[in-house]
């Protein structure tokens, strides 16, 4: 985030229209306008404020946020005039891209049909401290006719405010358009789903789906304290761009691919920024630099999104096996896996794309964790307990979230031989050893030779020629028959899955020949991997702990 101190039209001295107040709780006032033009969306925003202390201060406006740069190419027509302490600040918010770049959805959507933007997106405004007490009303009254409205503050209603932490304003989320509103309940709060776009599923479908999510994690923490939620399902733009999403103040927003089902790549995606909700958002105040912490907040959610979809009945237990040996096979085969703590935040300093190991390192650490701490107490306790006393402490007061205070926590359910362990794997990065009965009685452990994933001819040509090329000689590709010049008239690839075979249809002089085998290519290593167990299907009721 940038900030700059913008010139003036009109320079007047503030006058202190505050002398009685010291501390005012600041009000800004946000007015919309939707303009479309020549097929495209201009929004047009006004800001204005009463003088006093915060007159002359520094305005940001948006420059890059989560992958997205060079934002402020979105800002047109910046205006700041001060007239006699009154501050008013009108620009136009523009689409700031024309191919889609990756992460669309970290840019500021304005599409001829709908917008959906953030506050550190979209949003010029002020210099504060997030923890500064706000006041900050939002006039969508000029919104066009027929568009729905559903933001972090309400929906529907085209006058809205909010009072609070300027840190909650600076985190919200405002969509509007051609969205589909639909309202549910969770234990009488309401939840909002808006939808937009058309889809392989019903907007029934993507409400029930989310709904079980969210209402699975929130009686998973019993803890219903949320006055209103919205969750937002789009697309990046009118074209396809990828899917991602995140959380914001009471939302949460989904981006999707055109044509992609509500599978476990979506599902899991809203079960871990759900869960950040309370890990570490419930738990307390995360450091400045909270990268130092991504082993807990990132890797434990990333073991929760798998665990709780297993609970609730949306992953399978074969599944939730097959995902914890893919990030088994993540942690134990990075080059990464042993760098320390300090390293990983020295690393992100410099490049941030190298913040993958916190995700599977802390994920398996949770893993060994649960289990020794069910070894432990009996089965009396187990990683729960653990993150439901983390919440607890945080209750009342808000104590900072730190490694040691997480560490302190865990020596109530572990012994001291098991916290120095714990220690050593989140700090110092030494291998975790793998549980072997961690999945209880239904999976069981063996140590199995990983592959890479070798197709053995030329990708490129198969894509984009149908044509064998570039066989590998000795390959898994060349044994089953494949050669130079083949024609292919069907594929099946389940690309980087070395357990499942490949099969093309080839055409020969012999005519139309079914080929299949497996890309395996050298091998990566030894890793210890889950196998169901015969009790997995003798008795698959006793799977889920
Ligand atoms: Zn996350």
């Amino acid at each position: 985030m940038r900030c700059v101190l913008l010139t003036t039209v009109i320079v007047v001295c503030p006058i202190s229209v505050y002398a009685s107040h010291p501390h005012p709780t600041i009000v800004l006032n946000y007015a919309f306008k939707p303009l479309v033009n020549n097929g495209k969306l201009v929004m047009r925003i006004l800001l204005q404020f009463q003088g006093g202390p915060i007159e002359n201060a520094d305005l940001v406006v948006p420059t890059t946020w989560g992958d997205a740069k060079d934002l402020d190419k979105g800002i047109a027509n910046l205006k700041n005039v001060h007239e006699a302490g009154h501050v008013r600040i009108s620009y136009d918010l523009v689409k700031d891209w024309v191919v889609p770049p990756s992460r669309a959805d970290h840019h500021a959507i304005l599409e001829p049909e709908y917008f959906e933007f953030n506050t550190q997106n979209g949003l010029v405004h002020p210099k504060f401290a997030t923890t500064t007490r706000v006041e900050v009303r939002f006039d969508w009254r000029k919104l066009l006719p027929g568009w729905s409205l559903a933001t972090s503050f309400g929906a529907g209603d085209r006058l809205q405010s909010f009072r609070g932490t300027w840190g909650e304003v600076n985190n919200a989320l405002f969509a509007g358009g051609d969205f589909r509103i639909y309202q549910r309940d969770i234990s009488g709060r309401p939840v909002i789903v808006a939808i937009r776009s058309n889809w392989q599923f019903t907007d029934e479908e993507v409400a029930v789906r989310i709904l079980k999510v969210i209402s699975f994690e929130r009686a998973f923490w019993r803890d219903y304290n949320f006055p209103y939620y919205l969750v937002t399902v789009s697309t990046f733009g009118r074209d396809d761009g990828g899917s991602g999403g995140g959380g914001f103040t009471n939302a949460f927003a989904l981006f999707l691919q055109r044509g992609s089902s509500f599978g476990y790549g979506v599902q899991s995606l809203l079960a871990h920024e759900t869960f950040h909700t309370w890990n570490p958002y419930r738990m307390g105040v995360l450091p400045d630099s909270s990268i130092g912490m991504s082993w807990f907040t990132e890797g434990f959610t990333t073991y929760y999104q798998d665990v709780l979809l297993l609970r609730a009945g949306l992953l399978s237990f074969p599944e939730y096996v097959q995902h914890t040996n893919e990030n088994l096979r993540k942690y134990l085969l990075s080059p990464a896996r042993n760098v320390t703590n300090q390293e990983v935040i020295e690393r992100h300093r410099v490049d941030s794309a190298s913040d993958v190991i916190p995700y599977s390192r802390g994920a398996t650490t949770a893993l060994w964790l649960d289990s020794t701490i069910r070894k432990g107490t009996r089965g009396k306790s187990s990683l729960d307990t653990l993150m439901f006393d983390l919440v607890r402490q945080a209750r009342r007061r808000k104590p900072a979230l730190t490694a040691e205070r997480v560490f302190r926590t865990a020596g109530k359910y572990i012994d001291a031989a098991a916290l120095q362990q714990l220690r050593e794997y989140a700090e110092l990065g030494k291998t975790i050893p793998v549980p072997a009965a961690a999945l209880g009685p239904c999976a069981t452990l063996q140590m199995n030779d990983i592959p890479t994933f070798e197709l053995g001819i030329d990708r490129e040509a198969l894509i984009s020629q149908h044509t064998v090329s570039g066989v590998k000689a000795g390959s898994a590709a060349f044994e089953a028959g494949l050669r130079d010049g083949q024609q292919v008239t069907r594929t099946n690839i389940y690309w980087n899955d070395v357990s499942k075979p490949v099969q093309l249809t080839v055409h020969t002089e012999g005519g139309s020949k079914a080929v299949e085998y497996y890309p395996r290519g050298s091998s990566l290593g030894l890793i210890p991997q889950y196998h169901l167990s015969a009790e997995a299907s003798s008795s698959p009721d006793h799977c889920v702990q």
